[in-house]
């Protein structure tokens, strides 16, 4: 599942070389994504130019200069693709749902949106009603907007019960952080992830606000110069704990563990993480 440290990235590849070409086909080949009329989402963006592309959360919103928002919620597996050029893949993947392409100044430039198992969800709304799309209406704050700040997270975990990795991935808490980086997470803040939150320390409170900054800034970075232009891969091998299951921890030496609770896969140091 992309999270925020590749798709801040993707959002801005995206937005550096689309804004302000016009679109000049769209073609839908599997439908099923798309929460709206075929023919309206066509008409919707033919014609059209996006001015802005923008991450919040998991969501990717590419602003039209129609007034409308392409709200593209990728879920576990929906990524984009380039069809052409250095870093694109020519030949189509069979499970592209649909396809856009934008006039350039040296030609054609296309992308696909290509998703496994058809989980992703793709909507097209009016600016002003972007509260109506499901999910991104309940979302919280995202984990990198300014506006949460310390104060404003210590105050939301207090209104949380349950177990404190269950809270990270959960976007009404806060946004755009999904299994890899909450792992990554809790490991620099040296908290196991099934610790209940009414047992956390003010102290530990605040190394987990910390650790949610420092760990998505430290992976945006690393995603970034990792993608490229390669906007359809998710590089992870940098971690430090998620799927390392048996690999040495790089703070103490001791194996990585792994649990499945729920088929999700949770990676933690039993030593440097106690329960
Ligand atoms: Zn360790």
């Amino acid at each position: 599942m992309p999270e925020i440290p590749e798709l801040q990235h993707i959002a801005r590849v995206l937005a550096n070389r689309l804004s302000g070409r016009p679109i000049i086909n769209v073609d839908v080949q599997k439908p099923i994504v798309i929460r709206l009329p075929r023919e309206d989402f066509v008409a919707g963006l033919l014609g059209a130019e996006f001015q802005s592309i923008t991450r919040t959360g998991k969501f990717l919103l590419f602003h039209t200069n129609r007034d409308s928002i392409l709200a593209v919620n990728p879920m576990l597996n929906g990524r984009f693709q380039w069809t052409s050029g250095p870093d694109g893949v020519e030949k189509p993947h069979a499970r592209t749902c649909f396809t856009l392409q934008f006039q350039d100044s040296e030609g054609v430039l296309g992308i696909r949106y290509i998703d496994e198992r058809y989980l992703g969800k793709i909507y097209l709304v009016d600016q002003h009603n972007l509260d109506q799309v499901p999910v991104l209406n309940e979302q919280g704050p995202d984990a990198l907007d300014g506006a949460l700040d310390q104060d404003q997270f210590l105050k939301r975990l207090r209104r949380y019960r349950g177990q404190v990795k269950n809270a990270l991935v959960n976007a009404k808490f806060i946004a755009g952080i999904g299994n890899a980086y909450s792992d990554e997470i809790l490991f620099n803040a040296g908290i196991h992830p099934f610790t209940r939150i009414s047992t956390l320390s003010e102290e530990r409170r605040v190394k987990l606000y910390e650790a949610i900054q420092e760990t998505l800034n430290w992976a945006a970075e690393i995603a970034a110069s990792e993608i490229g232009q390669r906007i359809d891969s998710k590089p992870r091998d940098f971690l430090n704990v998620h799927r390392k299951a048996g690999e040495p921890c790089p703070k103490c030496g001791n194996p990585i563990s792994e649990v499945a609770p729920n088929r999700r896969i949770t990676s933690f140091c039993r030593a440097c993480q106690p329960n």
